[in-house]
């Protein structure tokens, strides 16, 4: 019996982990990848994650920091400087960011199940029960639910799925000379964000980090849309364009 089962060990649930391993409560995370693990992801967090949690920037999970950036207009004919003293974003890698959370849970106690997935969960009055593929059932007071968008434990707790709108991204992060980097994006590591590209309903982004760049073109669209737009050719456009607009290297 665990005071706390988390499903999913994502920064939401390895975040939750630690905080209430630090304050000695029995807590279970269980995750159905093995960290480290892929994440879909620009990887920038807000200059507001390094004010709310700063021990991630003691821990090596940041790669660098981007001190501001170029926000372009939908034909990218104007676009406006931002540049700033202190840091607008942070960039991580997810691969290491995730695995590196999740391990500090661990260190402060939390037990980590990876590579089981979750595929059910009853609820009674003052227990939980959460069943994982192999068929192990455990039992805990409480169950915090970080399982991302297709979440089952809000469809085991019948809570409403989100019904009002979804996000639909295609992007690639490129390994990169660390120097080239410094002389495209300069050492403060400027970012770029393309607003209604190629009449999306979203925006294109480029955002520099160590020694990787990481491009990416997304929309938001209503829950019920049938009209899925295609990002492939909307994708490899964008990333035409910004070789010609000197953006990123051949
Ligand atoms: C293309 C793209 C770009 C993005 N760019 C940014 C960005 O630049 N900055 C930013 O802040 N956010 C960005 N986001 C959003 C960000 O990725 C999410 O907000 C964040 O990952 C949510 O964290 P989480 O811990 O809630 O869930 P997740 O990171 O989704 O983690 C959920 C975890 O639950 C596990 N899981 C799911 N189901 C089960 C199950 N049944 N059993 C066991 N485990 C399960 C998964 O394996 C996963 O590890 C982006 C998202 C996308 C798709």
């Amino acid at each position: 019996m665990y005071d706390v089962v988390i499903v999913g060990g994502g920064p939401a649930g390895s975040t939750a982990a630690k905080f209430l391993a630090e304050r000695k409560r029995t807590v279970l995370l269980i995750d159905k990848a093995k960290f480290p693990r892929e994440k879909p992801c620009g990887g920038g967090l807000t200059a507001k994650v390094l004010t709310e949690f700063p021990y991630v920037k003691h821990n090596d999970l940041i790669e660098s920091y981007t001190y501001g950036g170029y926000v372009y207009a939908k034909d990218m004919s104007n676009r406006v400087k931002i540049k700033k003293d202190t840091p607008v974003m942070a960039t991580v890698l997810r691969k290491t960011f995730d695995a590196g959370l999740v391990k500090l849970a661990v260190d402060q106690g939390c037990t980590l199940l990876e590579g089981r997935k979750v595929v059910d969960i009853t609820f009674s009055k003052d227990h939980v029960k959460t069943t994982v593929d192999t068929g192990e059932c455990i039992e805990s007071k409480v169950v915090i639910g970080a399982d991302g968008i297709w979440s089952i434990t809000r469809k085991k707790a019948g809570l409403d799925p989100i019904k009002n709108t979804f996000a639909v991204s295609l992007f690639n992060e490129y390994k990169m000379d660390e120097q080239l980097i410094d002389q495209y994006f300069s050492s403060k590591r400027h970012g770029h964000l393309h607003l209604k590209l190629e009449g999306l309903s979203g925006y294109g982004w480029v955002f520099s980090k160590k020694n990787h760049i990481n491009i990416g073109v997304g929309e938001m669209k209503p829950y019920h849309a049938t009209n899925h737009t295609q990002l492939t050719p909307i994708f490899q456009e964008y990333i035409q364009r910004l070789k010609e607009e000197r953006i990123i290297p051949e």
